[in-house]
């Protein structure tokens, strides 16, 4: 009998190939519109979601697989009469085959997406078919994963079918997947709502971790201190090494830095510059390779030795350039052949990670002297224009320029503060333990480029200095959280000097 696969993706990213595989194999496709077009057009036979159920998608989009025909034809038990009479008597075609990927929820609510947007990327009908054909393994495989393609091909090719315990281990990691898009609902939509989260979310009474030891390390921060990666049992790493050197206990904290990086600048062509987890650079540009330039040239000094983090694919032009320079891993959501070809030869231990923008821990563990301590790894919600307050002149022409500086200010350990102009951070006075020096610092960096420059902070001005040394190096704007005890002190400040100040209601301490 023909087996059948029902393909619905968002990521359509190697679908076409994956789908004409399983035609070439003999397997029938059917698929919601998109990824059937999708399908179509890279010349593979396809049947339509709504030529099988009878019913076209309807409500833009919201109902489009949620039918007993689909769902039927994933839940029937195959061993059991009852239900193969079901499918009988309604005629619903068994599917063998579920394989989707989600709405991107998360991805939006770090964008900035407003309510509507994010209502809308919650998928129902995706985590519906993931969730009914993980529930029957036994006799469906689940592919949630676009990385799974390939092996699924070869386990075909090799043993005629899938093996059982691979749709376990699939079923398990699609469940894994659809608790975590729950709960990042939860968390987008309480932040969105203006909900406390806490209030939202109970603290768990123990935390189900489960580690397991992914890769041993040489050693840890020194070469005195034993280390290892773990890894929650049922993830995988969500990076693949393409080049260089065994990554360090300190190349995968730094590299960490990096990704935040580049998922805070997912929108834009950018590039971020790391020295021990906190940017020394970070810039937006057309190109990868100006991105870089632009970002190095913040602080080349510290930016040797670093860890280099952009968002778009490394081509040889950009190779080139990020070549120019020592560096300790350079992270990227791909790499072009030839720029791998270039760096390995030019730099042979440059470690080069493929991001596939993924994360694994929805928890932040430190340990302490006093015990583990778990926080929510969240990224705050990136700031709108009309989601603060403005003091003094509402500078909307420096608006990109104060996002890009409150990223940086993000990413940077406290204190913190962060001066960008013209796309491209100039100067960051991080780690201080006042936020005067942090300030005296940042200015002292971008020297010249100060003026006209914007700032951002990670806390509150706690008195109005901070700000009054940041007017005169010829900082013009200033975003910040605002809370301060003295905030009336430091608006009316911000007012005589004629600053723009924007307060975001959100701290960002990375301490
Ligand atoms: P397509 O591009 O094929 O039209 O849509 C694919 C996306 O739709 C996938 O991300 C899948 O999770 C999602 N999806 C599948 N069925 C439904 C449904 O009935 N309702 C909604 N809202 N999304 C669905």
């Amino acid at each position: 009998m023909k087996r059948r696969a029902l393909i619905s993706v968002y990521d359509k990213t190697g679908v076409v190939q994956f789908a004409k595989a399983l035609s070439e194999r003999g397997w029938e496709i059917v698929s919601s519109s998109g990824t059937a077009k999708a399908i179509e057009e890279g010349g593979v036979e396809v049947v339509e979601v709504a030529d099988l159920t009878g019913v076209p998608h309807m409500l833009g989009g919201r109902v489009k697989t949620l039918h007993p025909a689909i769902s039927g034809g994933i839940l029937a038990r195959r061993e059991l009469e009852s239900d193969m009479a079901d499918v009988d008597t309604h005629r619903i075609p068994l599917i063998d085959m579920v394989v989707c990927t989600l709405y991107p929820f998360e991805e939006t609510v770090r964008s900035g997406g407003g309510l509507d947007e994010l209502i809308e990327k919650i998928d129902i009908g995706g985590v519906t078919l993931l969730r009914a054909a993980a529930k029957n393994y036994r006799h469906v495989t689940v592919i949630s994963d676009i990385a799974d393609y390939d092996s699924i091909i070869e386990e075909l090719d090799k043993e005629g079918d899938i093996s059982v315990s691979t749709r376990q281990s699939l079923a398990l990691k699609a469940f894994a997947l659809t608790s975590g898009y729950d709960s990042a609902i939860t968390a987008g939509l309480s932040s969105e709502l203006g909900r406390d989260m806490e209030e939202q979310e109970e603290i768990p009474s123990d935390l189900p971790l489960n580690l397991k030891l992914a890769q041993p390390l040489r050693y840890g921060e020194n070469p005195h201190q034993t280390a290892g990666l773990y890894l929650p049992s049922l993830s995988e790493l969500p990076w693949k090494q393409l080049a260089g050197k065994p990554l360090s206990y300190n190349n995968i904290l730094d590299l960490d830095g990096a990704l935040r990086g580049m998922a805070m600048m997912q929108k834009d062509v950018g590039a971020v510059v790391l020295k021990h987890t906190t940017p020394c650079g970070m810039a937006v540009a057309d190109t990868v390779g100006d991105a870089y330039d632009r970002a190095f040239e913040c602080d080349s000094l510290s930016a040797y030795g670093g860890v280099v983090g952009v968002t778009r694919t490394v081509d040889l032009d950009s190779a080139k350039r990020i070549g120019e320079h020592f560096t300790e891993i350079v992270a990227a959501p791909d790499f072009d052949e030839k720029a791998v070809e270039y760096l390995e030869k030019r730099r042979p231990s440059l470690r080069l990670i493929k991001w596939n923008g993924g994360r694994v821990m929805p928890w932040q563990i430190t340990g302490t002297w006093s015990g583990l301590l778990a926080q929510k790894d969240q990224l705050p919600p990136l700031p709108s224009p009309d989601s603060g307050e403005w003091i003094g002149p509402k500078r909307l022409d420096l608006w990109e320029d104060m996002l890009l500086a409150w990223k940086v200010a993000c990413l940077s350990k406290s204190n913190a503060v962060a001066m960008v102009k013209d796309g491209a951070a100039v100067g960051i006075g991080m780690g201080f333990c006042s936020r005067v020096f942090a300030v005296e610092f940042a200015a002292s960096q971008a020297g010249d480029k100060a003026k006209g420059a914007v700032m951002a902070s990670d806390a509150f001005f706690p008195f109005a200095d901070g700000l009054e040394k940041a007017a005169e190096a010829g900082i013009v704007a200033i975003i910040q959280p605002g809370g301060s005890v003295r905030d009336d002190e430091v608006k009316a400040r911000a007012e005589e000097l004629g600053i723009s100040m924007f307060l975001s209601g959100w701290r960002t301490f990375r301490h």
